[in-house]
């Protein structure tokens, strides 16, 4: 049972003065302070987000507080323009690969914790996680996620031949990873191994509920994690994905510091998060707490994924299968932009279905064909693409191209070769069908007759067998 002192009272009067380089929580807790802005100047600050230049902290915190309903579907209106002019109605697909659950920590949320007597552990080594590989691969996935608790031995230099095995033995173009925060040592490892994203969630911003479900383990220290990036950047790792897990503490104060702790990465790297995940507290089997009294609804979690799309309009948001398909649907058009699909949260779950071992429960639990096959009949270009890293396309470099919305004309062509790809090699009768069409129309809409032809030539040489083509 969740019986903590400080939870059930009002935040804002327990915010500790303490400023750490990363998030100021007096200034939030002095930005939250106006939490019912009037209607006017609701839609002024809509009005400016709607340019899709991103909002400064104080803002965001107005479009966190919607006055009324009205406003409130304003807020989702203009966040679905947003997301349609940046990123159009591409969706990008990977699956996570969870390749340990032995942990040393004991968040108290998590079913891979140290404490917890009823799951059965185990690691995967170097074969058995390439068999799964292999498994993803059969399905379509051409970028995966590998996931690991946080034990003594779980090795970097593990993970490091691992990343090396996946792209020289498998069809698999970009391995992101999921780990506890590594040395600046450790992230030049995993970097020269050929990481895409290296992605942390800090799970609470708000240092004494950190405290609180992080009771042991390296992960009790709060600053070791939120520096995690910092270190990461220093080895030269400039694409990194960040994440709260909603459900811990006030959602509108974690938005605020993740917005936070994204500025001063950009201030002091010149490059802001590459993805934003937002995945919420979900029951999991032996954890200490089921919930808390911090739950986000369904209408939040909307609110959450809209305002980030307006703050952080150039950042991909990454929606997990903890979601449920209908859910996932009306993120899409809010501003989730990457999803997984086909997920398993358990090592080996991919070739052992059925086992308990998991981490938390998964809602959505449709095969890749099938959110495939779902996507296509909502009009959303499902794309497998990798170019951009491939290209050295990430960072900085990545940034300014999308910022003055150059990578729109290069991802939106990329979608359609690796969706095209995904049709020959892996769909479904069914799925084919859908996406031929969907690929046509999306052809008639392009106005640049060249590209249209260089699309037309290079779909025929993939039906002549020839894979991997990217601009
Ligand atoms: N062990 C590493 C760590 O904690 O950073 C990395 C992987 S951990 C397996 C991945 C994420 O799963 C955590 O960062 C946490 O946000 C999320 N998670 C843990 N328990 C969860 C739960 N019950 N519901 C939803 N997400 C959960
Ligand atoms: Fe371990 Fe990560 Fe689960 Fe915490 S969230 S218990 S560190 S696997």
């Amino acid at each position: 049972m969740f019986h903590v002192k400080h939870a059930v009272k009002n935040f804002l009067t327990e915010v500790v003065n303490n400023m750490t380089d990363y998030i100021s929580e007096e200034q939030i807790a002095m930005y939250l302070e106006h939490r019912k802005p009037d209607k006017k100047h609701y839609v002024d600050v809509l009005s400016k987000a709607a340019e899709g230049k991103g909002l400064l902290i104080e803002e965001t915190a107005v479009l966190l507080s919607p006055p009324d309903e009205e406003t409130k579907h304003l807020l989702f209106n203009t966040a679905g323009k947003v997301k349609q002019q940046i990123y159009g109605t591409r969706i990008v697909l990977f699956a996570p690969l969870y390749l340990s659950n032995y942990c040393g920590n004991n968040c108290l949320y998590c079913g891979f914790r140290k404490d917890n007597k009823i799951i059965k552990r185990r690691k995967l080594n170097n074969e058995e996680a390439l068999e799964e590989v292999k498994l993803l691969e059969k399905q379509g996935h051409k970028r995966l996620l590998l996931v690991t608790g946080e034990a003594s031995g779980s090795g970097v230099e593990y993970l490091a031949d691992l990343i090396g095995d996946i792209y020289a033995l498998t069809d698999i173009r970009r391995v992101n990873i999921n780990v506890a925060p590594l040395t600046v040592d450790e992230f030049r490892m995993v970097k020269e191994a050929g990481i895409g994203t290296y992605q942390l969630f800090q799970e609470t911003y708000h240092q004494p509920s950190y405290k609180y479900y992080h009771p042991s383990g390296k992960k009790s220290d709060y600053q070791w994690r939120i520096s995690a990036f910092d270190r990461a950047m220093e080895a030269g790792i400039d694409d990194i994905g960040m994440g709260v897990l909603f459900g811990l503490y006030n959602y509108k104060f974690e938005v605020l510091a993740l917005c936070q702790h994204a500025e001063y990465l950009e201030r002091k790297f010149g490059v802001g998060p590459h993805t934003v995940s937002v995945p919420r507290l979900k029951r999991a089997p032996g954890a200490e707490i089921q919930t808390t009294p911090w739950m986000v609804d369904d209408e939040e979690l909307k609110i959450i994924v809209a305002v980030l799309r307006l703050a952080l309009p150039y950042t991909g948001i990454i929606l997990s299968t903890r979601e449920s398909q209908q859910l996932r649907n009306e993120l899409l058009g809010l501003g989730v932009s990457q999803i997984s699909a086909g997920s398993s949260t358990s090592p080996g779950g991919y070739s052992s279905s059925g086992d308990n071992n998991v981490q938390f429960e998964v809602h959505d639990t449709r095969s890749l064909d099938e959110v495939v096959a779902s996507l296509c009949k909502d009009g959303y270009i499902p794309s497998f693409c990798t170019a951009c890293y491939r290209r050295h396309r990430t960072g900085e470099a990545f940034m300014s191209l999308a910022k003055v919305g150059d990578i729109k004309e290069l991802c939106l062509p990329n979608a359609l070769l690796t969706f095209k790809e995904n049709l020959l090699d892996y769909a479904s009768q069914e799925t084919k069908k859908l996406g031929e069409n969907l690929i046509g129309k999306e052809l008639c809409l392009l106005k640049n007759e060249a590209l249209v032809n260089e699309l037309k030539s290079r779909f025929e040489r993939m039906n002549r067998g020839e894979r991997d083509l990217y601009f």
